[in-house]
């Protein structure tokens, strides 16, 4: 399913997902701004994406990172557009990673697309603005946001979290640099954040600080209970952090235990 949502004059907001019940199970956000998107929408909305590709012009797609909520409607804008991403997120176009059969319900499984080429450029032009691109890696290895100084308008895909009280990721989420880039994001006095999965974000300053605060809290909770020699799954047991009903479908790819993990190893 699509939705649209219109930002200022400027930024045409692309909301997909897969329908239950006719209700979205998540929306994911790609920003649709002049002749180019930043982010493509998951592969379950690739027919609606197709027909907004009839009716608007791009000619070039940006992704953030190779998570397939995000890259999965690349094929819908070719081939008029070109695809522009970093090297590891190209390699998962090229060749879509195996999803869980839960994932593939929620985002759909890409098809893949072999036209991507390397984004090397550290700024882009887009009619009257200009977006630096900033690297944002820490909610995986390679993730990529966009910064326009003029407007003050930061395009952060996934790199603030959309719950205030983070308690789980995926394995490959790096806690500690999530939140050097959050602080980083912070210091940029946004106007507003284009988050990922939330849309445009007006309060960005008390937004990003409420997950700073949660997650460095959590950091030395986490570094206390490392000194005293306790393993994981006894911080686990000591946090208590719920564990949602469809933890057990993503086969690992979320858990509590990656989190507390990536809090006690403390590499950035
Ligand atoms: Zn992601």
């Amino acid at each position: 399913m699509i939705e649209f949502e219109q930002f200022e004059d400027t930024v045409t907001c692309i909301k997909t997902a897969s329908p239950l019940g006719g209700q979205a199970i998540m929306w994911v956000y790609a920003y649709h701004v002049e002749d180019v998107v930043i982010d493509a929408g998951c592969w379950n909305a690739v027919e609606e994406l197709r027909t907004f590709t009839k009716k608007h012009k791009v000619k070039r797609v940006f992704v953030t990172h190779n998570h397939e909520d995000h890259y999965g409607g690349c094929a819908a804008f070719l081939p008029e557009a070109e695809v522009f991403t970093g090297p590891i997120t190209l390699e998962s176009l090229r060749e879509p990673y195996p999803l869980p059969e839960f994932f593939q319900f929620v985002w759909g499984r890409p098809e893949p697309v072999t036209e991507g080429k390397q984004l090397e450029a550290t700024s882009i032009e887009v009619g009257e603005f200009s977006f630096e691109v900033v690297n944002l890696s820490g909610h995986c290895e390679e993730m990529v946001g966009f910064w326009e100084p003029e407007r003050k308008w930061f395009f952060s895909s996934d790199a603030v979290p959309l719950p205030s009280r983070k308690q789980m990721s995926m394995p490959e989420e790096n806690i500690p640099k999530m939140i050097i880039r959050m602080q980083e994001i912070r210091n940029r006095d946004v106007a507003v954040l284009f988050d990922g999965h939330r849309g445009p974000i007006l309060d960005p300053q008390d937004h990003i600080d409420k997950r700073i605060q949660f997650l460095s809290n959590l950091q030395v909770q986490v570094q206390d209970m490392v000194a005293e020699g306790k393993t994981v799954p006894e911080m686990k047991q000591v946090l208590g952090f719920p564990e949602p009903w469809y933890l057990p479908n993503t086969e690992r790819r979320f858990g509590v235990e990656h989190l507390i993990r990536s809090l006690a190893e403390d590499k950035v």
